[in-house]
């Protein structure tokens, strides 16, 4: 019997590798794999490979504890291929495995002890190459993501070359030299605080001619350097009373508004100098408006703490593009305002500086307060809500405007950031103008890297489909006007001080329109 002579003691087979002749000794409790194994290490290749054995007449000689002994002088001639790394490989190796075990339990070996030998060899073997193939199914899956990150990449490299071909208008040029600390909101790793203890812009003295026209809508916000948007908004805290009313250190306001100013990105439109204009029309407004008469200064504190938080570090692409492209900033608040929700979480990330807290010394309940405020006006400046909010406060004025009320009150401050967050057409065209080149520039840079990367492309962002004027006439016959028209309703100045330069840029773009070309005669002509 085969299987009882292998038992009795060991065996050596000669091979012949590569012209060299190798020798291996069996012992008696070699299995197949054991012994295919061995050969696999005297001819120096993985176990994984196939080995294949002939006898000097080319005949095949099975790899197993039965095969028979051989002669230095006639040695088995040993061919090996290495395993692809394709699954059928894979697929091929666990069939010959399985074979293996099926052949196993069909022999009835005649010894128990040699089929207990048997068993646990295979199972030691099976467990070894199932270990095998899952480390590589996880390589597999590893390899897959790499892919993706490696196309992520691309798409990020091709997008840095895409605008460095552009011209990049930087509208935020000239950041305090003495100021460092740069910080991206978008990673909590990084605190948000001042490297210097105490900011050192320049004191500039406003003019009384300066002061005044600060308070008007026609107020030129083009004229001004960062660091002297820095001192008018410093001058708005003095001027409104709000260092009195909320107790602030002057050197933490000063610190507060560098700290913010650095939040802002210098993207085309929504950098520092929006966050600005933004502020100095909510000031026009208490001002025009009056607005101590009807709300409290905490109320114009938080108007106006709002208007210079409200984009912070807004990264140049909008709600819609954070959405579709599935965004960090999408992901974290659940595709629900995500820039909204971010800006003032900087907002208050910042306040949460000690030394940069303008709120600092109020007592708990104010803060509280105020934080709420803030808060649900920051995010009522989603224009997704436009419809909402303004259904809301017509609701209020039909029934009599109860300033006494805290949510009609609450709805005013909402309508009121709103307007002044979309202004800019307000402003005397001089002054508006470069703005719808700046909103333009952005929304095409979004807009081509939406194209870029596969997302949907809104036809008011597409280069090929929007112009100045049909950018401009809808959106302030339909969205600006009937706005201010509402607020002037309460306060009547602001029809002759806002809605009328509306009406007017309004005609005028329609003159623009009507003169202009259209694109697509002027490709017929040619
Ligand atoms: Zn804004």
């Amino acid at each position: 019997m085969g299987n009882g002579s292998s038992l009795d003691s060991s065996k050596t087979i000669y091979l012949s590798i590569a012209g060299k002749t190798e020798k291996i000794v069996l012992s008696r409790l070699c299995g197949s794999r054991d012994i295919h194994d061995l050969i696999a290490q005297a001819a120096g290749v993985s176990r994984y490979s196939e080995i294949t054995l002939r006898d000097s007449d080319g005949a095949l000689i099975p790899i197993s504890p039965s095969m028979a002994k051989n002669l230095p002088s006639s040695p088995y001639e040993v061919t090996t291929t290495t395993p692809s790394l394709a699954n059928a490989g894979d697929g091929e190796a666990f069939k010959q495995v399985l074979s293996q075990v099926t052949e196993q339990f069909t022999q009835s070996p005649n010894m128990d002890m040699l089929r207990v030998f048997k068993v646990d060899e295979m199972k030691l073997d099976l467990t070894n190459r199932i270990n095998v193939l899952e480390r590589r199914l996880e390589l597999e899956g590893l390899k897959a993501v790499e892919i993706e990150k490696c196309r992520r990449d691309i798409s990020d490299i091709k997008y840095q070359i895409l605008n460095s071909q552009k011209k990049v208008i930087d509208f935020n040029n000239m950041r305090p030299m003495y100021y460092t600390g740069y910080y991206s909101a978008l990673s909590d790793e990084r605190k948000i605080s001042l490297k210097r203890d105490v900011p050192l812009y320049p004191k500039y003295t406003l003019s009384q001619e300066t002061v005044n026209y600060l308070k008007q809508p026609t107020f030129d916000i083009w004229d001004w350097e960062p660091n002297e948007m820095l001192s008018l908004l410093e001058h708005m805290y003095h001027e409104l009373g709000l260092v009195t009313e909320f107790n602030i250190n002057p050197i933490t306001l000063k610190r507060w508004l560098l700290c913010v100013q650095e939040n802002y990105r210098n993207n085309p439109f929504h950098n520092f100098r929006h966050c600005f204009c933004v502020t100095q029309m909510m000031y026009g407004m208490i001002h025009l408006c009056k607005l101590w008469e009807k709300m409290s200064r905490e109320d114009l504190g938080v108007l106006l703490t709002s208007c210079i938080c409200h984009d912070l570090d807004h990264p140049g692409y909008n709600n819609t593009y954070q959405i579709n492209a599935r965004t960090e900033l999408a992901i974290r608040y659940n595709d629900i305002s995500p820039l909204e929700n971010h800006h003032c979480a900087v907002a208050f990330k910042i306040l949460s500086n000690p030394e940069c807290n303008i709120f600092a010394n109020t007592d708990k309940e104010v803060y509280k307060r105020i934080r709420a405020a803030m808060t649900l006006l920051i995010l009522a400046s989603d224009m997704a809500r436009h419809g909402e909010i303004m259904d809301c406060f017509k609701a209020k004025i039909e029934l009599g405007f109860d300033y006494q009320d805290k949510e009609y009150l609450e709805t005013l401050k909402m309508v009121l950031i709103k307007c002044c967050d979309i202004s800019n057409e307000v402003r005397p065209m001089e002054v508006s103008d470069p703005w719808v080149d700046c909103l333009l520039e952005e929304y095409f840079n979004q807009s081509d890297r939406e194209k870029m990367e596969g997302l949907p492309v809104a036809p008011f962002m597409d280069r090929e489909k929007v112009t100045k004027p049909t950018a401009q006439i809808g959106f302030i016959k339909f969205v600006l006007i009937p706005m201010f028209e509402t607020v002037a309703q309460l306060f009547p100045i602001i029809d002759k001080t806002m809605v009328e330069p509306l009406r007017i840029a309004r005609d005028r773009y329609e003159h623009m329109k009507e003169t202009s070309v259209p694109n697509t005669s002027a490709k017929k002509d040619e």
